[in-house]
């Protein structure tokens, strides 16, 4: 049995890394400050003997022996990660400061959950991890895109400057159940649109593209990466590469849901990356021939039976 200490955990991914690394018979101790995350993620896990949820701010120093860290707490949705964006910021660097300095001194394996926003609005296609990126420093995504470009550089200083065994991956956009409704991500937004008969907002005119991958994917990619031997350290893509446009998206969940909402188009948002898709030859290499086995039709109808739930369970509003 090994003890896990995953920031973030109470989150959308980080609740499903929970339950999956406690399913495997380990220790889980959960940190996570609410702001985007809720214990309603983590509430089947906490009659758990195995399980601790802590309440803390990753900012400020944590101290605990543990075996492996998953580095999850930020922000991720860009309506929340721009409501404080000097906080967003100081989560992913002084969150990787702390936890790699934990890490350092408890001789810890540590994982950073790294993102498709390291590349920007990318001019390669798909991404590869050798491309550098192509982000706008002073725009408003580049509080997470940067603090998270900050976060990778300090992994790779903490190893080659103190030993501490790193694993990075780069995550490409992931949805499912536990997404946080109102965070105003893509995936969550039509859904909850479509099911409560409002217009669905495509911004711009829904041609730009994202590859989405299913939750439990993500999960088996992350828990394969930290198994890897220690001189693999990543970047490593993690996500799925079959694209769609946003118009498709929303048509996919008007066909599952059988609403009859309507397709409105609002403004484009400043920086909106045009086109996303990773390469992911590295993790099937890498990962033991990982590759995602949920394709979207499969992951979307999951997810939608999860918001029909809390619709009925009066959480949608
Ligand atoms: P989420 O918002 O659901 O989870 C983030 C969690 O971190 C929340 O529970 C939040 O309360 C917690 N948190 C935020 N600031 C904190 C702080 N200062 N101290 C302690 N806890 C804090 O988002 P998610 O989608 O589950 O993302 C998890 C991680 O994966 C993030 O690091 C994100 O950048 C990364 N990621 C996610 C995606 C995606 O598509 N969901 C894509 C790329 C990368
Ligand atoms: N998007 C949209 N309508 C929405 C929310 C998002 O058309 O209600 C678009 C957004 O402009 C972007 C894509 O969907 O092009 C993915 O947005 P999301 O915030 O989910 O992820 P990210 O931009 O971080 O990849």
């Amino acid at each position: 049995m090994k003890k896990i200490l995953v920031t973030g955990g109470a989150g959308f991914i980080g609740s499903h890394l929970c339950s999956r690394l406690l399913d495997e018979g380990n220790e889980v101790i959960c940190l996570d400050n609410y702001f985007t995350g809720s214990k309603r993620n983590v509430l089947p896990l906490l009659d758990n003997p195995y399980f601790e949820l802590v309440r803390h701010d990753v900012t400020m120093p944590y101290f605990i022996e543990v075996d492996e860290i998953y580095n999850l707490a930020c922000p991720a949705s860009p309506i929340h990660y721009q409501v404080n964006p000097i906080k967003t910021i100081k989560t992913s660097v002084m969150g990787a400061i702390n936890m790699c300095g934990l890490a350092k001194r408890i001789k810890a394996k540590i994982l950073q959950a790294s993102t498709s926003e390291v590349y920007g609005d990318p001019q390669i296609h798909p991404q590869t991890e050798d491309y550098w990126g192509n982000v706008n420093p002073i725009g408003p995504r580049s509080c997470y895109d940067e603090g998270k470009r900050c976060a990778e550089s300090l992994m790779m200083n903490y190893h080659l400057q103190n030993d501490v065994r790193i694993k990075i991956i780069r995550i490409f956009n992931t949805y499912g159940p536990h997404m946080n409704p109102h965070d105003g991500r893509v995936v969550s937004n039509f859904i909850v649109q479509a099911l409560t008969g409002k217009d669905i907002t495509v911004y711009g005119d829904g041609h730009q593209t994202r590859s989405f991958q299913y939750v439990d994917d993500l999960i088996e990619g992350m828990i394969r990466m930290m198994n890897t031997p220690d001189d693999f350290i990543g970047p490593v893509n993690v996500g799925n590469p079959n694209e769609f446009s946003m118009l498709e998206l929303a048509q996919e969940i008007l066909n599952i849901t059988g609403s009859s909402s309507k397709i409105i188009h609002l403004p484009v948002q400043q920086d909106d990356p045009e086109q996303r898709q990773p390469d992911i030859s590295l993790a099937k290499e890498k990962l033991n021939g990982w590759e995602p086995t949920i394709q979207l039709r499969e992951g979307l109808e999951n997810t939608v039976a999860y918001f029909e739930e809390m619709l009925r369970h009066g959480e949608l509003k």
